[in-house]
């Protein structure tokens, strides 16, 4: 039995068994074999060379004719090495001796002869280590992959399974939705990176940012996963697992709980109305929208609409999927126009693609879209003739620079123009928000707030930016932190720039859904709450046993706090407080 961990996206228990999922080059685990199966992992490393030497032979066999000869004697000359005695006696001699896995007695023997290779004289034979690499390469993914090989894409028939893989991009999670994984695991990657964020509206436990994960955890291997605390158990034992199928009940038992409230108003103790509303990628999601009983959709990501496929969705196709969303919940709907770039690529960010050195601070969201018309005409043009089929607004991400505001606030006016002439029906009055995410928007929010109808501070990125932490990166992912007093200032300030000029403000990021910030925020004078669905009836919960008066002047003590751990105190004796 064995205990890692990483950082929890939540979503509970899983129990299950590991499927690891290669991307790039894996690691080699380093393990102790017992004893007792020493025998076993000889004659797994020998069936591994057995399969790749059969895989070899195949393509070999399948190459043209007319293909140039240097390619027929390139695979002979890696058949010969394959063949030959030296490459496997070692590893199976320190197999034996040492007790080493397969994997990584391989690789000890590979590295002292690349070595060898290395201090010759010839450039000819020293060159001869990439043909050693690339052998020995066939053979541990033959070994890793009990040889279910990946193109690279997401395989299918992931159902029940736990995923346990390097890395993913958010178009991989668009694609594993389909599929019923019972958790998620990955090697980096931080809780607020837009998969994390995908694998939490999954409902799955999820753990990222596990360093190790893919050396320490087997296909196959059992696990237990515990989205909540960021731990994996890896093969635990009887009563492990006991304990943890007794925290699966405990956890039915507080959603049934959650359930009952789904219709209840959510109203704090002292009578103040908070709006819940529900954060979508796709048209489906709508589904779990209505079964909170949200207010709306308070953010609808719809760059998602634009992964794994070669060709951009069209202006019909996009209108379709919009009128779908708000004639089926028949509620309001924000739409976010396009917030692709960074790390939300079409084709996931694959290599082949343009490279920036910061891609976050790049042409990105508002700014890719009015660079492009081609690709943001169509998507304005399909929300507003959307409006005509229900209460939709229109929400711009990344908005820095008030020059870019006006550009887009024109080019909206112009396309309504366009629609008029061209017969199209659509609400004249779309109301047009603006996503405050990035600290020149919050620090000059008043002067933003004078030209939209409504601001969204969207937290995910607005703290990537205000404290120059990359959201993806588990490396520098514990700098990451809503409750630093730059961040909770402006928050505070963007709300009272949205109150100054009598327009609501809504928060959409990850720290509107978490109800370690409930209080706070309803402190700092927030009123309307957008949030992955499977986070509102929690959210309401901890909203009726709040009470405005108690919280306002608590978040008064908060924010004049003047170390971290005192803010940290007042904010954990505020949330035990019962009201
Ligand atoms: C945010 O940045 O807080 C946000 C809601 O947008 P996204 O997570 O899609 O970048
Ligand atoms: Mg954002």
């Amino acid at each position: 039995m064995l205990t890692l961990h990483g950082a929890g996206v939540g979503g509970g228990v899983a129990i299950g068994n590991a499927f690891v999922l290669f991307r790039d080059t894996p690691e080699v685990p380093n393990y102790v074999v017992p004893e007792a199966q020493l025998d076993a992992e000889v004659e797994r490393f020998q069936a591994a060379i057995r399969v790749t030497r059969t895989k070899m032979r195949k393509i070999r066999k399948d190459i043209p004719p007319d293909a140039p000869s240097e390619i027929t004697s390139f695979l002979d000359a890696h058949m010969l090495m394959l063949n030959d005695p030296v490459l496997s006696e070692d590893p199976i001699q320190t197999i034996r001796t040492e007790g080493l896995n397969a994997e990584s007695a391989l690789q000890r023997h590979a590295d002292s002869l690349t070595e060898v290779f290395e201090t010759m004289e010839d450039a000819y034979l020293r060159s001869k280590k990439t043909d050693i690499a690339q052998v020995v390469s066939r053979i541990q993914n033959e070994l890793l992959t009990f040889g279910e090989e990946y193109d690279g894409r997401v395989p299918d028939g992931l159902d029940g399974q736990i995923v346990v893989t390097n890395d993913l991009t958010p178009s991989d999670a668009v694609a594993l939705r389909h599929q019923k994984m019972s958790a998620f695991i990955t090697n980096l990657g931080g809780p607020i990176s837009h998969t994390a964020i995908l694998a939490r509206s999954l409902r799955i436990p999820t753990i990222v940012g596990l360093h190790g994960a893919i050396r320490y955890i087997r296909h196959r291997d059992p696990l237990i996963v515990d989205g909540h605390n960021g731990v994996i158990i890896v093969d635990p034992d009887k009563s492990t697992l006991k304990a943890y199928r007794d925290r699966q009940l405990q956890e039915q038992r507080l959603q049934t709980e959650l359930v009952s409230l789904t219709s209840a108003a959510a109203v704090t103790s002292d009578g103040e109305r908070i709006s819940l509303f529900a954060n979508i990628e796709l048209p489906e999601d709508i589904g779990a929208t209505k079964a909170v009983d949200a207010g709306g959709v308070g953010l609808y990501r719809t760059e998602y609409m634009y992964m794994n496929r070669a060709e951009p969705p069209g202006e019909e196709e996009q209108l379709a999927a919009y009128v779908r969303v708000v004639s089926g919940l028949q509620r309001p709907i924000t739409i976010r126009t396009l917030d692709l770039g960074a790390d939300k690529q079409v084709d996931g960010g694959r290599p082949g693609g343009h490279v920036t050195i910061n891609p976050a601070l790049g042409l990105r969201a508002v700014r890719l879209c009015l660079s492009n018309p081609a690709l943001f005409r169509p998507q304005l043009r399909a929300i507003l003739r959307a409006s005509a089929h229900g209460p939709i607004e229109i929400m711009i991400p990344m908005v820095s620079s008030l020059d870019e505001l006006d550009q887009v606030l024109d080019l909206i006016e112009e396309i309504k123009r366009e629609l008029t002439r061209d017969g199209h029906e659509f609400n004249e009055n779309v109301p047009v928000g603006g996503m405050i995410e990035v600290p020149a928007a919050a620090i000059a929010a008043d002067l933003f707030a004078r030209k939209l109808d409504f601001l969204s501070i969207g937290t995910n990125d607005l703290i990537q930016y205000t404290l120059a932490i990359d959201r993806v990166d588990d490396e520098v992912n514990y700098l990451y932190d809503p409750l630093h007093p730059s961040v909770l200032r402006l928050i505070q300030r963007v709300i009272e720039a949205g109150t100054n000029a009598e327009i609501p403000v809504s928060m959409c990021g990850e720290m509107a859904g978490d109800v370690r910030y409930t209080r706070l925020l309803l402190g700092l004078g927030l009123r309307i709450f957008s949030m992955d669905p499977t986070r509102v009836l929690e959210v309401k919960k901890t909203i009726r046993n709040s009470s405005i008066e108690s919280v306002t002047t608590q978040t008064c003590a908060i924010l004049a706090a003047t170390d971290s751990t005192e803010l940290r105190d007042l904010v954990e004796r505020m949330n035990r407080n019962e009201s």
